[in-house]
């Protein structure tokens, strides 16, 4: 997926622009300032290989990681529900069913354990899969345990790579749709004519999003 604009983003908290490179030492400053900092964070980069996206994020140490599938659920993914999982080394985090009756599998835990227990160190790698069917991977990478201005919400979104421009396949006006089917085999994305004129039928098109799970499952965009 090629775009014009793939590695630049902005911070969350003061609006301005830094490419994806660039971004870690300002947010270092603009979003730990000093003498205010309480509470324990864990600063995550999340990036969604072989595509433009990618979010920077801080998520409280003593949240479940629930929290962090709900965050990533609501920006980026969820279109109808879908089972879900942190990947840390060889332990799974899911959300275990109360009728499952033979218990977690071996390396299986609930994504109720706390973020401080669950995590890799500082600098480590883990991952997370949204929908086992039609997936979704993420990568995200332990970037510093830090401590944070306090606030509500247990995860908080530091910065987010900006809308990528796609151009239509037939006319090189940006694109505002994309065709869910031929979406697999390549790029197959359309300005609003072009759309409509489509071969593979209105059910197929849906809409650019700034998310890893455009084109997938029908998804139309974040909440
Ligand atoms: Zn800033
Ligand atoms: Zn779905
Ligand atoms: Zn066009
Ligand atoms: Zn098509």
């Amino acid at each position: 997926m090629a775009t014009r604009t793939e590695s630049q983003g902005r911070c969350s908290l003061c609006g301005a622009s830094f490419s994806k490179r660039q971004i870690a030492r300002h947010l270092s400053e603009c979003a730990y300032p000093e003498g205010r900092n309480v509470a324990a964070v864990v600063q995550l980069r999340v990036d969604a290989p072989g595509t433009p996206f990618w979010l920077d994020v801080d998520v409280k140490a003593n949240a479940p990681l629930r929290d962090l599938d709900d965050f990533l659920r609501n920006i980026w993914l969820e279109c109808c529900g879908h089972l879900s999982s942190f990947e840390v080394g060889s332990t799974s985090y899911v959300v275990l069913m109360d009728d499952d009756f033979f218990g977690p599998a071996r390396d299986e835990r609930s994504m109720n354990a706390r973020v401080s227990a669950s995590l890799p160190p500082e600098g480590s790698l883990f991952a997370y899969e949204y929908d086992y069917g039609s997936t979704t991977h993420l990568r995200l990478k332990v970037v510093a345990h830090r401590m944070a201005p306090s606030r509500r919400e247990s995860v908080r979104l530091l910065a987010r790579n900006d809308d990528p421009v796609w151009t239509c396949t037939e006319c090189e006006k940006t694109a505002t749709a994309l065709c869910a089917y031929c979406f697999q085999e390549g790029d197959a994305f359309f300005c609003e004519a072009h759309a409509g004129e489509h071969n593979c039928g209105e059910e197929a098109i849906t809409p650019v999003v700034n998310s890893p799970r455009m084109g997938v499952c029908g998804y139309t965009g974040g909440v």
